[in-house]
C-alpha cells in the first residue's frame, strides 16, 4: 500500500507513537476498531433500525447502524456503487465500533428500493438521505450530532457522496473509495469501436436494478456527462476534508485525477486532502483491514476517541517510575487477587483479562522497566514462575493452552517488566488490544483455580 498526504492535518493525526510529526509513519498503526468489539454498554447498546427515507415521490430502504452510548454519534452515510453487489458491510461495522453511526440505503429501483433506478435518481437519494440525517426529529432518535456527518462512498457510490457533500455545506466531510468518474464513461459510449463493450459493462450490472437498462443509463451518461463530471464536484468539496481511496488494479488513475482536481481547487484551510492506494481490485478484496483502518483513522480527526489505537506505548528509556501501578502492587497499595508468590516473583489476575485466567508475573526485586534491563538470573524467575501458572491455567481452567507476552516500550502500558500469562482455547484469535475490566467476581474464582492448581 502507498500512501500519500497532501495535508497538514492528516499527517499530523496520523502521526503515530514516538514520530516526527511531519514524517509518515514506517507503520501505520490500525485502529483497534478494526479488530476489536467494544464493551456492552447496557443502558444504550448498540442496535440496528431500519426505515425507509422519503425522496423523488417514493420511499427508499434504508437502514442504520447505531454506536453504543448516549453521547450524539458522529455519523457516517454509507453509499453504495452500481448495483453494489460489493456491499462494505464490514466497513461499516468497523466505523460503528468505532463509535459511528453508520446509515446505508437502497437507491430508488435497486435491491428492492421502489421506483426508476437513474444516476440522477440516486444524487438525489443520496442527497435526500444526508437531508435525513439532518433532521431535528432523526438527530434525537438515533443519537445522531449534526455538526460530524461524513458522507463516504464507493464506486458509484463515491461520486454521489461528492454529489451529496457538494449539495450540503454543512456536511463535514467525504470519503471516495475507488469513485466511479461517470461523466467520464461517455468518451467511450461515443467511441465506435468501444461501446458495445461499455454498453456490456453497464448491462452486466443491471440485474438488482429496476425500470432501467444499458442503454438508458448510456443514453443519461450521453446527455447529462456534465453533471456526471466527478472531477468537477470533486474540486467543488475540496474546502472539506476529503479521503480519496483508490484500488491499483481499478480506478487508482481516476482517484489520482480527482485528487489533482480536489488540490488544484484547495481555497480553505479546513480543505485537507488524503489520498491512499491499494494494491487490490475495485472490491478492495486483498485490502478489506487496511480500508477499515485507513477510514477509522481519518475520521479520528473529527472524533479522536474513534481511531484510538489498541496498542500505544511508552518510551523504553526512562528512570523508574516509582508511583506505577506494579510497584504499588509491591508495596501493598493496590488491591489484586494473587496466584503466586515467594521472596523475588508475584503473580497476580490482570484486571482486564484478555482472555479469562490471565496472569500477570513480576519481579518484587528487580526496578527494570523491560526487556532490556532485567539481568539474566532475575529473568529467569520470573519465567519459571510463568511456565509454573502456565500449566497451573492447564490444569485448574481446562485449556488447550497459554501464550507468553511481553511488551517493550511499544503495547507496553506499565513500565515494570511483567510476563503475560495467558490462558488460550484453540482456535480463537488473541487480541492484542486495551481489554475492558473484568468482573472482579469472575477473575476472583479464576484466580482460585489457577492458584488451586500451582505445583
Ligand atoms: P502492558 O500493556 O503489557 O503494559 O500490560 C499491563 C497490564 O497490566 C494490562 O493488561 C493491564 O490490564 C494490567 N494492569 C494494570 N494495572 C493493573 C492492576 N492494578 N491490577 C491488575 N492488572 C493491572
Amino acid at each position: 500500500m502507498t500512501r500519500l498526504f497532501a495535508a497538514g492535518l492528516a499527517a499530523l493525526m496520523l502521526a503515530g507513537f514516538a514520530t516526527p510529526v511531519d514524517a509518515e509513519p514506517r507503520f501505520a498503526p490500525i485502529p483497534q476498531a478494526v479488530v476489536a468489539d467494544p464493551a456492552r454498554d447496557p443502558a444504550h447498546p448498540a442496535d440496528m433500525a431500519v426505515f425507509t427515507v422519503p425522496t423523488g415521490g417514493v420511499r427508499v430502504n434504508a437502514m442504520m447502524y447505531l454506536a453504543s452510548g448516549d453521547r450524539p454519534h458522529p455519523t457516517m452515510l454509507m453509499l453504495h456503487g452500481f448495483p453494489g453487489n460489493e456491499t462494505n458491510i464490514d466497513l461499516m461495522q468497523a466505523v460503528r465500533r468505532a463509535g459511528w453511526n453508520v446509515m446505508r440505503i437502497n437507491y430508488r429501483g435497486s435491491w428492492g428500493s421502489p421506483g426508476k433506478f437513474s444516476f440522477a435518481g440516486s444524487r438525489a437519494d443520496g442527497e435526500a438521505a444526508l437531508a435525513f440525517l439532518r433532521d431535528p426529529a432523526n438527530v434525537a432518535k438515533y443519537r445522531i450530532d449534526p455538526s460530524r456527518i461524513v458522507v463516504a462512498g464507493h464506486s458509484m457510490g463515491g461520486f454521489m457522496a461528492a454529489d451529496a457533500v457538494a449539495a450540503d455545506p454543512k456536511a463535514a466531510g467525504a470519503i471516495l473509495i475507488d469513485a466511479w468518474d461517470i461523466g467520464k464513461q461517455k468518451a467511450d459510449l461515443v467511441d465506435p469501436t468501444k461501446r458495445k463493450a461499455a454498453l456490456e459493462g453497464l448491462r452486466e450490472n443491471t440485474p438488482p436494478l429496476a425500470g432501467t437498462s444499458a442503454e438508458l443509463l448510456a443514453r443519461e451518461i450521453e446527455t447529462t456527462s456534465a453533471k456526471l463530471d466527478l472531477e468537477a464536484l470533486s474540486a467543488r468539496i475540496a474546502d472539506r476534508p476529503l479521503l480519496l481511496i483508490g484500488a491499483e488494479h481499478a480506478g487508482a488513475p481516476t482517484t489520482r485525477k480527482l485528487a489533482a482536481a480536489a488540490r488544484q481547487a484547495q481555497n480553505s484551510p479546513k480543505g485537507t486532502l488524503t489520498e491512499a492506494y491499494m494494491d487490490t481490485d475495485h472490491s478492495f478484496s486483498d485490502s478489506r483491514i487496511a480500508l477499515e483502518a485507513e477510514v477509522i483513522r481519518w475520521l479520528g480527526q473529527f472524533d479522536p476517541a474513534s481511531a484510538k489505537v489498541g496498542t500505544p506505548g511508552i518510551p523504553l528509556k526512562a528512570a523508574y517510575d516509582e508511583t506505577n501501578p506494579f510497584a504499588r502492587i509491591i508495596r501493598g497499595e493496590l488491591p489484586i487477587f494473587k496466584v503466586y508468590e515467594d521472596d523475588q516473583v508475584l503473580a497476580f489476575m490482570d484486571y482486564a483479562p484478555a482472555e479469562p485466567g490471565h496472569v500477570l508475573v513480576i519481579s518484587k526485586t528487580s526496578k527494570a522497566r523491560n526487556l532490556l534491563e532485567i539481568s539474566p538470573q532475575d529473568l529467569s524467575r520470573l519465567m519459571a514462575v510463568a511456565a509454573r501458572v502456565g500449566q497451573a491455567q492447564v490444569d485448574g481452567l481446562g485449556v488447550a493452552g497459554f501464550t507468553i507476552v511481553q511488551n517493550n516500550g511499544v503495547g507496553q502500558s506499565v513500565p515494570h517488566l511483567h510476563i503475560h500469562v495467558i490462558p488460550r482455547v484453540a482456535g480463537k484469535p488473541l487480541m492484542f488490544v486495551e481489554n475492558a475490566k473484568g468482573d472482579p467476581k469472575e477473575i476472583e474464582a479464576t484466580a482460585a483455580k489457577i492458584r488451586g492448581a500451582m505445583k
